[in-house]
């Protein structure tokens, strides 16, 4: 299956958990920082990471990155890090 392809069926696909992948990938720090105090919003965007196979990878990436840092003895990275970090992976993720 083309990407094009795959893309024109994500699109027709209802998106899960009721928000779409960008409302989630812009909450997706304080999700992780359970900073969230909305727990309608958290639910659906959990059950939005349980199904999406475009966000879930992202916030796999993300919480592995968390820990990464957190075992180094930094309790959170500078959000320029984080964000050039998480730009170069969404590159790769381009080329296939
Ligand atoms: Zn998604």
């Amino acid at each position: 299956m083309t990407g094009f392809i795959r893309d024109i069926m994500e699109k027709m696909m209802p998106q899960p958990g009721g928000i779409d992948c960008g409302g989630v990938m812009a909450q997706l720090y304080e999700y992780l920082d359970g900073e969230l105090d909305d727990p309608a919003l958290q639910e659906k965007i959990r059950a939005h990471l349980e199904k999406c196979r475009r966000c879930y990878p992202r916030y796999n990436f993300e919480k592995a990155f968390l820990r990464f840092v957190s075992d180094r003895g930094h309790t959170s990275a500078p959000p320029e890090l984080r964000r050039k970090i998480f730009q170069t992976l969404l590159e790769e993720e381009g080329h296939d």
